[in-house]
């Protein structure tokens, strides 16, 4: 296991001093890590005593004293009587975390994703720190999944945490596979949430996070399989369901959500569950008009334009893939009518 990308999942967003990250770490890895370290505001108020590593549970207490001339001295106190007293410069007691966006830059660079950023969110803002967003993953028809990196050695309460705050299914990013037991794994698979361990697509060189040859294609296929799955997922059509039995209103006031209904069921159809929301406005697509305007139209539209024609005619076949994918219905659904030189939706479609 290499001890840099478990010191991810040890350390989490705590912070150790320079000498405590060495001892953890080895000279060697702490140079390649140094880079993504940044020290915290606040000084260490703990020390581990001389025996701590020699299985005592003794700490020393930083005792802070200025004198008269301006001088400060920390002292370190054992907390249980047992070692004597130290005394530490400022710089000894000088705490190191991980630099979170320098670090979540460099791997999402190093996996050649987009890094993170705001313009497109994905998690609630108040994210835990044991849950980094690395990247966001925009298909070309606008459907999106959010990349992720849980660093805790308690990986459970991580994904309760996902689970709340996720809008879209994520591909799971962990440090090491060292907390991924079998009830880790079964849940992920339960959630139909793709994921991979780091410490196998990445390294740390003197030069910065480097890929292995296949990482970034590891996660285009998982990024595929994902977001081809999160739209089949939406509905529970009965197998067999025609287009002919589907009928589809949109409300004049919501241009954001249409009814289904499926054989005597109603469900609620957003843009995001066609996949057809832009995900850097996030706002619904041309596709999502396209649909709407078919709404108005009562499912018959017609074009004169021949230009015209040729842009609607690649929106269309995009919306057309989109309603199968989300449905599972293999037959075209908007079929083109020669005689009436319009497309004609299979299935049912108004507004009111
Ligand atoms: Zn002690």
């Amino acid at each position: 296991m290499s001890p840099i990308w478990r010191s991810l999942e040890i350390v989490g967003s705590g912070a150790l001093t320079l000498p405590h990250w060495q001892k953890g770490l080895g000279a060697d890895d702490l140079a390649l890590l140094r880079p993504f370290l940044s020290p915290r505001a606040e000084p260490a108020v703990t020390q581990p005593c001389v025996n701590t590593f020699s299985g005592h549970d003794c700490r020393y207490r930083i005792v802070t004293h200025t004198d008269a001339h301006g001088h400060t001295a920390h002292v370190g106190i054992c907390d249980e009587g047992r070692c004597e007293k130290r005394s530490f410069t400022t710089a000894d007691l000088v705490l190191y975390g991980f630099n979170d966006p320098k670090l979540t830059a460099a791997i999402a660079t190093a996996l050649e994703l987009q890094p993170f950023a705001a313009a497109c969110p994905t998690t609630a803002t108040a994210t835990p720190a044991r849950v980094l967003p690395i990247a966001t993953l925009c298909a070309d028809d606008g459907r999106t999944a959010p990349v992720v990196l849980i660093r805790t050695r308690a990986p459970e309460a991580a994904l309760d945490q996902l689970t709340l705050n996720l809008v879209a299914k994520p591909i799971i990013l962990f440090p090491t596979a060292a907390d991924l037991t079998p009830a880790v794994e079964a849940r992920l698979h339960r959630y139909g949430w793709p994921y991979r361990v780091l410490e196998n697509l990445l390294f740390f060189r003197p030069t910065g996070i480097m890929a292995t040859a296949d990482a970034a294609d590891a996660i285009t296929e998982m990024a595929e399989s994902l977001i081809g799955e999160v739209t089949k997922a939406v509905f529970a059509v009965p197998v067999g369901t025609r287009w002919g039995e589907i009928t589809l209103t949109f409300n004049a006031n919501d241009h954001q959500v249409a009814t289904v209904l499926v054989r005597g069921v109603r469900h609620r159809l957003t843009p995001h569950d066609l996949g057809l929301l832009d995900c850097r406005s996030q706002r619904p697509d041309r596709q999502w008009l396209f649909l709407e305007k078919l709404a108005e139209c009562g499912g018959h539209f017609g074009w004169i334009d021949a230009k015209k024609h040729a842009a609607a005619k690649k929106i269309k076949l995009r919306l057309s893939q989109a309603l199968r994918r989300a449905f599972g219905i293999k037959t075209e659904p908007i079929e083109w009518r020669r005689d009436d030189k319009a497309w004609v939706t299979e299935f049912s479609i108004s507004q009111k």
